[in-house]
């Protein structure tokens, strides 16, 4: 950890005080939190000013399984949980995002998608960011938009190659990776409609998974008994990011 994490937590933004019950300033808690840990982790390229401020003008909001998200004009880090982005205008999932993945939009171009699990996201405007976080700020978005892309390419590559058991079992590594400690609240016709698999495809692929001891699936709920089992199913596209 490097030695400059206690002095990030600036409390300015305290005066905040309107925000909504379910939005808050970064630093409007005492202490380092694990929260706020990653998001000083997820700033790691910034100098250590740039980073104190972008924990002071963010704010991080509270989010539920299922709920929907668009983010446009804006900076945007998960804090915790995962997040199912979607391919424009379908409901396939274009990535599996969790903590410390950056999405940065502009104003003509939107990201949509839906909670898999609880979590958090921190935010700030896109103006506030380039107004503020200088060249390395750009750079990290940058950076940030390289590696969606490495991701989206990967996932490309996935749906032509890959069969239908080890792109389940590499969904839900992903997710169990970026949430650990909770059930996966997703059917199988959903899985299907994210990864574009035919519901029956999708329900073998379970059965297969439960009978090697590695999830068990039912009810629109899914829990991971061996992760590890799961890796050596998966075929790693997903999970890799
Ligand atoms: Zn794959």
């Amino acid at each position: 950890m490097p030695q400059e994490q206690s002095s990030a937590f600036a409390p300015d933004c305290l005066a905040k005080a309107s925000a909504p019950a379910r939005q808050r300033p970064v630093s409007a808690v005492s202490g380092p939190t694990a929260e706020t840990l990653r998001l000083w982790q997820a700033f790691a390229p910034l100098p250590p000013e740039r980073r104190r401020w972008a924990l002071s003008v963010g704010v991080v909001e509270a989010r539920r399984a299922g709920d929907f998200h668009l983010g446009a004009g804006e900076v945007a880090v998960i804090v915790s949980g995962c997040l199912a982005t979607e391919a424009a205008g379908s409901d396939l999932s274009a990535e599996i995002l969790g903590p410390g993945h950056v999405v940065a939009t502009g104003t003509g171009r939107s990201v949509a998608g839906h909670w898999i699990t609880d979590g958090e996201i921190y935010r700030v405007a896109l103006v506030d960011w380039l107004d503020r976080a200088g060249e390395a700020g750009m750079l990290h978005l940058l950076d940030a938009e390289d590696r969606r892309r490495a991701r989206l390419e990967r996932r490309l590559v996935c749906v032509g190659r890959h069969l239908a058991t080890a792109r389940v079992a590499d969904l839900l590594l992903s997710i169990h990776r970026a949430a650990p400690r909770q059930d996966i609240l997703l059917s199988q016709e959903r899985i299907g409609d994210m990864l574009g698999l035919r519901r029956s495809t999708v329900n073998g692929s379970c059965r297969a998974l439960e009978g090697a001891g590695g999830a068990r699936t039912g009810r629109g709920k899914i829990r991971i008994l061996d992760a590890s089992g799961l890796t050596k199913t998966a075929c790693g596209c997903h999970a890799a990011s």
